[in-house]
């Protein structure tokens, strides 16, 4: 297993900076992934640690070793794609074979390796179909397979799921968990998925024009956004973020009041989640406003009111019911996290 250590990474397209600086070590076994989003520079980033991309400065580090200079093939790395990347005149058995055989392990170990890593994944009865002969999901494993049968020190993973469907990305996502807790392999993932970064990682690395904005566990990441910009990005549905000012330990926006631990000051940002606001009948609550949707999820229904230019979302009970365009107030529940950012810089102020 392995370390990767990215030491003052600095990436150049010609003229173009797509990665300003980067200092990031990425602990043996962890599961780390880079969150963003588009042209965030996460793949970049995941091409320059694999030996895809040449590095313009700076240093990366496998297992102590300076890896600058040594091609993908010799950084003992395995790598899975959007895209699969499968071989479509071979079979499955071929496909997951092929890395053995590029490395010469005999021919009778090579077959217990296949067979035992088709069976993580849970594709033996489907090793001698070929590619165009599977399902989505099915060639998704097939190329996960491929990567796991010899035991690399690193994997690296650029959006895997990103070509299945809802239901597929979720059930190979506690497949890639499950696989990671029986492998404990050093695993870097990219993706712009919220969700697939707070569900796989260890770490997540969120990322931003080429810097790492913030590099915490998903918990910590989810309670204690950095910044306005992570605090925006992480949660389904977002955190509601209201733009105010407070006045005498007060926040203060158009239909919002809310009691705040901060002095004077112009240009907040409020930020409270939706699953810790209520729906309350007390119509000085502290946001007040009109029912401008509901939205019945299964689970609870999403309550949003608007007033003006501002509107909240509340995640509520099921079977809440209203009518729309009717005076609505929610409130802060007991406990509720009240995150403050400054409007223009969008620094973290509590
Ligand atoms: P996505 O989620 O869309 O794949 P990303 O976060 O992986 O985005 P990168 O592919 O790393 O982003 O790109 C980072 C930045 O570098 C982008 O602005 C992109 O346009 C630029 N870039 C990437 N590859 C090249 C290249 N070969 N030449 C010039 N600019 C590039």
């Amino acid at each position: 297993m392995a370390e990767v250590r990215l030491v003052d990474i600095v990436k150049k397209y010609g003229a173009f900076l797509a990665v300003p600086e980067l200092n990031l070590t990425i602990h043996d076994g962890e599961f780390l992934v880079l969150l963003g989003p588009s042209g965030c520079g996460k793949t970049t980033t995941m091409r320059m640690i694999a030996g895809l991309e040449d590095i313009t400065s700076g240093d990366i580090l496998i297992k102590d070793e300076r890896v600058n200079n040594k091609p993908p093939k010799d950084r003992d790395i395995a790598m899975v794609f959007q895209n699969y990347g499968l071989y479509p005149h071979m079979t499955v058995r071929q496909n997951i074979e092929y890395p053995l055989k590029l490395r010469g392990v005999a021919k009778a170990d090579r077959k217990a390796r296949v067979q035992q890593t088709a069976e993580k994944v849970e594709l033996d009865a489907l090793l001698d179909r070929r590619p165009s002969e599977l399902s989505g999901g099915q060639r998704q494993r097939v190329a996960l397979a491929r990567s796991i049968v010899r035991t690399p020190s690193i994997f690296l993973m650029d959006e895997p799921l990103s070509n299945l469907d809802a239901k597929l990305r979720v059930t190979m996502r506690a497949e890639l968990k499950h696989l990671h807790h029986e492998l404990g392999v050093t695993t870097v993932y990219v993706t712009h998925d919220q969700m697939e970064a707070m569900t796989l990682a260890t770490r997540v690395a969120v990322m931003r024009k080429g810097r790492i904005v913030q590099l915490d566990t998903p918990k910590k990441i989810y309670a204690e956004p950095a910044d306005l910009f992570v605090a925006g990005f992480i949660g389904s549905p977002s955190m509601n973020l209201i733009d105010g000012a407070v006045k005498d330990g007060l926040f203060r926006a158009e239909g919002v009041e809310i009691p705040v631990d901060l002095g004077d000051r112009d240009g907040v940002v409020l930020g409270i989640r939706p699953e810790e606001l209520e729906i309350t009948a007390d119509t000085s609550a502290a946001i007040g406003g009109k029912l401008y949707a509901l939205e019945l999820t299964g689970e609870s229904t999403l309550v949003t009111l608007r007033n003006g230019l501002s509107s909240a979302c509340a995640r509520g009970h099921a079977d809440f019911d209203a009518e729309i365009n009717s005076p609505c107030f929610l409130a802060p529940k007991q406990g509720a996290r009240i995150h403050l950012f400054d409007r223009s810089s969008g620094e973290r102020l509590g």
